[in-house]
């Protein structure tokens, strides 16, 4: 197994060289034979030291530091953060997208815009006219678009570095094990799959091909939750005891693919009650030892046909905190929880919002309950998850959201949607180990 920075090798290869060794591996693999001592192009890019250890050879010393400027505001106000350090674009860790649809379009490929150590270089898409238009507003070469049937073709190109799945679930299996098999990393829109037979042959897939897997969880890279998990773990408000968490909205269209069982792998549970799930994993740092779970479908509905409204379920965790969870597909929009603890709580309103988390705490003072907002900047989550993966290429970590961490999240579902058919609690038996996670993301 990797990483965590420790174990590059002591050759020093620039990226030039890198990219030119790439290019010759490649080329030697799809011909049924791989150059270079048996190496595959990522664990060359891996093992080198200079891109593992320290920054690459042609960045000028110091500009990961950020600059420091003079200062002049007063104590009383908030403060600015670092400047940031972005690498430069030369030296980015370079995507493709697989699937220009809302997600794609409307948040991912503007955020690349942001990042400091990712880059957009190619596209992958089964409408060739969008493609076309996308790649001519983000000056991506006609070289680097790809069809669905020319994706595997990807293992020719030296300017991707990772692939980044934003298609309907039950397609992220098959093109991340192609993608992975061009020996490209991989990012995986949540949720994971369809179900955890199909997450471990993604998992076993990456290993196999020796290349990266990261699942897209942007919470996890969001800077209230990571500050609520903070002051959760470091128990600032007392034990916690009991979460309420719901996360909920409404469609209208029964021909979109999230209304189609095959396509979406079930309803509200994977697509929004995931957030739920996977959050209240994040901030207690425990996984569930027993659900139970009750759902529901307003019967003639066109909606609901095929996939669930309304899934509500409750988790119990080793520490004897219960979490009680809820997602429906029909109602208005509302996205939060609330962590109770012995001597206060902590409410994250809009918590799995793209944007607007607010964080309030409240704990009692004397005669009166103090209620305090925690402000904080807010990030681009999908430039942060970006940036987070690139980080772990160029310095050869684990992802801090891995691919066990989605197949986790579906061992779950698939406890919770078997105890809303029976009408019983279901007991989870697995054993997560908490050294699946890479290091914690930098933060800037
Ligand atoms: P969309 O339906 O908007 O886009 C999906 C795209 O996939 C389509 O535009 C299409 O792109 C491509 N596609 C390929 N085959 C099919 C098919 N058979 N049916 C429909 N589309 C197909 O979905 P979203 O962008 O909302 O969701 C994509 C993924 O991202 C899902 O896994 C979802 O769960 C996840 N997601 C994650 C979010 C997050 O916050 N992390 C938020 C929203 C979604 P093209 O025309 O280019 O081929």
């Amino acid at each position: 197994m990797e990483e965590n920075g420790t174990a590059a090798k002591k050759e020093n290869i620039s990226r030039k060289d890198f990219l030119s060794l790439t290019g010759k591996t490649v080329a030697a693999g799809a011909a049924g034979s791989i150059a270079l001592g048996g190496l595959l192009p990522n664990e060359l890019w891996a093992q080198s030291t200079t891109r593992a250890m320290s920054p690459p050879a042609d960045i000028p010393p110091g500009t990961e530091d950020p600059i420091v400027l003079e200062e002049w505001k007063s104590a009383v106000d908030q403060q600015s953060g670092p400047t940031p350090t972005p690498l430069p674009p030369g030296m980015r860790i370079r995507y493709a997208i697989v699937g220009l649809g809302h997600l794609a379009l409307e948040e991912i490929i503007p955020a690349l815009g942001s990042c400091k150590k990712s880059k957009l270089t190619a596209l992958v898409s089964g409408s060739p006219e969008k493609m076309k238009k996308v790649a001519a507003q983000y000056g991506i070469k006609a070289e680097n678009c790809y069809s669905y049937q020319t994706y595997d073709q990807l293992k020719n190109n030296r300017e991707v570095d990772v692939i980044y799945i934003v298609l309907p679930n039950s397609l992220h299996k098959e093109y991340v094990i192609r993608g992975a098999k061009a020996g490209k990393h991989i990012l995986c829109e949540k949720p994971m799959a369809v179900s955890s037979k199909e997450c471990e042959e993604m998992i076993e897939a990456c290993e196999a091909a020796k290349v990266k897997l990261m699942i897209a969880y942007r919470i996890q890279y969001q800077p209230h939750n990571r500050k609520l998990r903070e002051l959760v773990q470091q128990k600032t408000f007392g034990v916690p005891k009991f979460i309420e968490a719901s996360n909920s909205q409404s469609s209208a269209n029964p021909a979109h693919w999230r209304h189609k069982k095959a396509l979406a792998g079930g309803g509200a549970l994977p697509d929004i009650g995931l957030y739920c799930l996977n959050t209240n994993r994040f901030i207690l740092g425990e996984e569930p030892t027993e659900v139970f779970a009750y759902s529901y479908s307003t019967p003639g509905n066109p909606l609901f046909t095929e996939v669930e409204e309304l899934i509500s379920w409750q988790m119990r965790f080793p520490s004897g905190v219960i979490a009680n969870c809820s997602s429906d597909y029909n109602v208005h929009e509302s996205r939060h929880y609330r962590v109770l603890c012995e001597k206060g709580w902590l409410n994250m309103d809009k918590a799995y919002a793209y944007k607007g988390q607010k964080l309030m705490t409240a704990k009692a003072e004397g005669k009166m309950e103090k209620q305090e907002e925690i402000g904080l900047a807010e990030n681009d989550q999908f430039a942060a998850e970006m940036d987070h993966f690139s980080d772990c290429i160029l310095n050869n970590k684990r992802p801090f959201t891995p691919g066990e961490e989605g197949l986790q999240d579906h061992i779950v579902m698939e406890a919770i949607y078997q105890s809303a058919r029976e009408g019983k609690p279901v007991k989870l038996t697995h054993n997560l180990k908490s050294t699946m996670r890479g290091p914690e993301p930098k933060t800037e």
